[in-house]
């Protein structure tokens, strides 16, 4: 195939393995999705490495001859040595130390890259969403806990050992909770998913002030007895979780709504870190919480607005991701086009 042919679609193969499911996906240089494969997560390396395999084999025969694969683009949740393509350890993944990138690059003999999925969220939003023509870019993904990535003067920022951004971690209130890591009151305690959760049910119990917000205004909290939430679990507190609280806060519940608004206050305090370490251009959120709405960031950028430096509050913009659905596997196509 001549390479300097014109009119020809240029396209990157992105896998992204999550914990429950694999996809993959033919995306061109302009943000097509072209094709889709998803299969189960399997359990064991051996089986994990075949179905990754016949995805990219489908994927390959699915491309017509006029179209040039750039290369191969792999995103996994975890620790990575990027620069090896390997593995190092991932909650989604039972096993560490699996040299993923050569694996794949043998077998297809072609160019392939592999990096974390908070990496690839910010590098696909910059390439295909919500940031492009943006220099400097800091992206969080609020799920279960937070998922982070920045991108300085176009690049992404790795650090020295390629574990940087770890944003998640931060210490935004060292009397707050314990987190997973050891520390206590770390960004991902105070505003994902999980604090959401926890906020909803000490509410529920009875207290109005769960995240310790200074100069909270109980008041505005609505007595918890007559909230939604109670109706959604038929009075059993313990089984609420992130989707109820959704429903109930869309459907006007002021209970479940302050719930978000405590998380948009903490995550206002994280955002506010973030601006004044790296005053950024653009700050893009996504994950589920994102997906709830406004009401979270609304509250975020009313606590950056009183709480951060000029003029980098001035210049920053925080939206919400375009991506999120398929975060990972855009995001492994712009580090194929990225190359
Ligand atoms: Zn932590």
């Amino acid at each position: 195939m001549d390479m300097k042919e014109t009119n020809q679609t240029s396209v990157a193969i992105a896998i992204d393995i999550g914990g429950t499911k694999i996809s993959g996906g033919v995306i061109t240089e302009s943000g097509e999705l072209l094709a889709n494969f998803v299969e189960k997560t399997p359990e064991d390396v051996d089986t994990l490495i075949e179905v990754v395999s016949t995805i990219i084999a489908n994927l390959i025969t699915s491309i017509t001859e006029q179209t040039i694969i750039r290369g191969i683009g792999l995103a996994v949740a975890g620790t990575v040595e990027w620069e090896q393509g390997v593995v190092v350890q991932s909650p989604n993944l039972p096993y560490d130390n699996l040299a993923l990138k050569s694996i794949v690059e043998k077998a297809f003999d072609l160019p392939t890259y592999l990096d974390n999925d908070g990496n690839l969220a910010v590098l696909g939003e910059k390439y295909f969403g919500n940031a492009r023509d943006s220099r400097n870019v800091v992206g969080l993904t609020l799920g279960t806990g937070i998922g982070a990535g920045i991108i300085i003067d176009n690049k992404l920022y790795r650090g020295a050992t390629g574990s940087a951004a770890e944003l998640g971690h931060m210490v935004i209130n060292s009397s707050g909770p314990s987190c997973t890591c050891g520390s206590f009151g770390c960004f991902e305690e105070l505003a994902s998913g999980r604090a959401l959760v926890r906020y909803a049910k000490q509410k529920l119990s009875g207290n109005m002030n769960p995240g310790n917000i200074p100069g909270y205004a109980a008041n505005d909290v609505p007595d918890s007895k007559s909230s939604l939430l109670l109706d959604l679990v038929d009075g059993v507190i313990n089984k609420i979780d992130g989707i109820m609280i959704t429903k109930a806060a869309l459907a006007g519940d002021k209970l479940a709504i302050s719930c978000f608004e405590d998380v948009g206050y903490w995550l206002g305090v994280g955002l506010t870190n973030i601006i004044n370490i790296f005053n950024p251009e653009v700050i893009v959120v996504g994950g589920g919480m994102a997906d709830a709405g406004e009401l979270v960031l609304n509250r975020a950028r009313e606590v950056v607005a009183s709480h951060s430096l000029s003029p980098n509050k001035e210049v920053v913009s925080i939206v919400k991701a375009k991506l999120s659905n398929n975060a990972g596997l855009f995001g492994a196509a712009a580090l194929v086009f990225n190359k």
